[in-house]
């Protein structure tokens, strides 16, 4: 039997959310607005921390930690049915005590140093692939690691880094074999390593549409110790696949909280907005954006469901995250540009969130994978026989 339901237990975690986003970030909204006409960051990071702090003392922090290391180890489900509460407001806010999966494959040593210290909020990270001229490709990174010694030398240039001017260390990705990386083995020729700010990269801010700008990450001569390469030398492609593949699900989950609240403003933007004399919600152009919309939401909502559904069940979920990110994505750039139109001229302006979401979910066909990649992957595993269309119930 399928049952869509959510057990008492599940309803109370998501409940205690969606009232701590209802309580304590959405009222938050007309301020962040405000700071970045400003120019600056949102939400500051003294404000986060008290958010922090105050889901903390009910019992959410490390949402999807391992209980050994004092998080809540919650299921994808779970954690996909909190972030779409998240999602609802645009305000960056995260639940405290999270941690990059790649650095629980650190050593003793490397835990002490870089994962305790990013659960506990002391230090930052950021994960860096992507290159001016490897995105999509990344397997064409060009940053070299040199051995000398017992050290390694690093050179080359990162682009796009989420958090790259505010870390204060990297997980870079670099070639360590130059004669496997050019006969395209990349699963021996890449290797991670881990680099602390001071030990001589410098970041540069990329302004983009958005309101947080990713950074170029420079690296000339950087010289690290062997220590600090993050797991086997000539295995850091593994690693990064298993970064980027750690919960594709996870951002349309966001996006779909997102289109939930945004269609709600627009049924009462159609409610109340007269024009020629009736409530623009009696005009049938109006009811079919609403009407899509719901739709779509639905089959947004059961797609990232079934995706992390996948993921708890342990099978290869790659496929269904993929198909939840391309529909999250697409679908949620066609929803807010519907209720930007239902807003008018209103929803143009900076005075609403409207237009912040239509720039911030413009992102969502990009980064981890852009439109192209994941229709790229689907069409792959079809072709292939990976995966049918008849679903996991085929
Ligand atoms: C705000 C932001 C944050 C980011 N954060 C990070 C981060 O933290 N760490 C990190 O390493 N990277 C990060 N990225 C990089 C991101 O993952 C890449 O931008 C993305 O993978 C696309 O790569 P690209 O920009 O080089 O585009 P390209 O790969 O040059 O692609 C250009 C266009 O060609 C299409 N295309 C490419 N190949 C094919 C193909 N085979 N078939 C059909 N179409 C194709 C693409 O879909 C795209 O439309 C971030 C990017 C942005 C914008």
């Amino acid at each position: 039997m399928v049952d869509f339901s959510l057990s008492d237990e599940e309803k109370q975690v998501r409940d205690w959310v969606r009232t701590f986003v209802r309580k304590e970030v959405i009222p938050l909204e007309q301020e962040v607005l405000r700071r970045e006409r400003a120019n600056q960051p949102g939400l500051t990071a003294d404000v986060l921390k008290e958010l922090q702090d105050k889901a903390k003392a009910s019992g959410f922090w490390g949402v999807q930690t391992p209980e050994e290391y004092g998080g809540m180890g919650l299921g994808a489900v779970m954690s996909a049915l909190l972030e779409a509460e998240l999602g609802r407001s645009f305000v960056q806010f995260r639940f405290g005590g999270h941690a990059d999966n790649i650095l629980y494959y650190a050593n003793d040593e490397q835990k002490r140093r870089y994962l305790l210290p990013t659960l506990s909020g002391e230090r930052k990270s950021c994960f860096a692939i992507t290159e001016p001229g490897a995105g999509s490709d990344a397997r064409n990174i060009r940053t070299s690691a040199r051995q000398d010694g017992t050290d390694w030398i690093i050179n080359g240039e990162k682009t796009f880094i989420t958090g790259g001017n505010e870390a204060d260390f990297t997980m870079v990705f670099a070639v360590t074999d130059k004669d496997k990386h050019s006969k395209g083995h990349t699963d021996q020729s890449v290797t991670c390593f881990l680099v602390d700010r001071d030990q001589g990269w410098r970041s540069e801010y990329i302004d983009t549409m958005g309101e947080w700008g990713p950074a170029a990450l420079v690296f000339e001569d950087v010289r690290v110790p062997q220590e600090n390469i993050l797991g086997e030398v000539g295995n850091g492609f593994a690693l990064a696949m298993k970064w980027i593949g750690r919960g594709r699900y996870m951002l349309p989950a966001r996006a779909l909280g997102a289109c939930e609240r945004l269609v709600e403003m627009a049924v009462e933007q159609a409610n109340t907005r007269v024009t020629f004399g009736e409530p623009i919600a009696n005009r049938q152009a109006i009811q079919w954006m609403i009407a899509d919309s719901a739709v779509e939401i639905e089959a947004l909502r059961w797609l990232v469901l079934h995706a992390a559904w996948v993921v708890d069940q342990g099978q290869d979920s790659r496929h269904w995250q993929s198909i939840a990110k391309l529909y999250g994505g697409v679908k949620a750039n066609e929803i807010v540009d519907r209720v930007l139109q239902i807003h008018g001229g209103m929803g143009y302006t900076r005075e609403l969130p409207v237009e912040r979401w239509y720039r911030e979910l413009r992102l969502l066909r990009i980064y981890e994978g852009t439109d192209e990649i994941q229709r790229r992957t689907i069409a792959r595993n079809i072709l292939k026989g990976h995966a049918s269309v008849s679903g996991t119930l085929g």
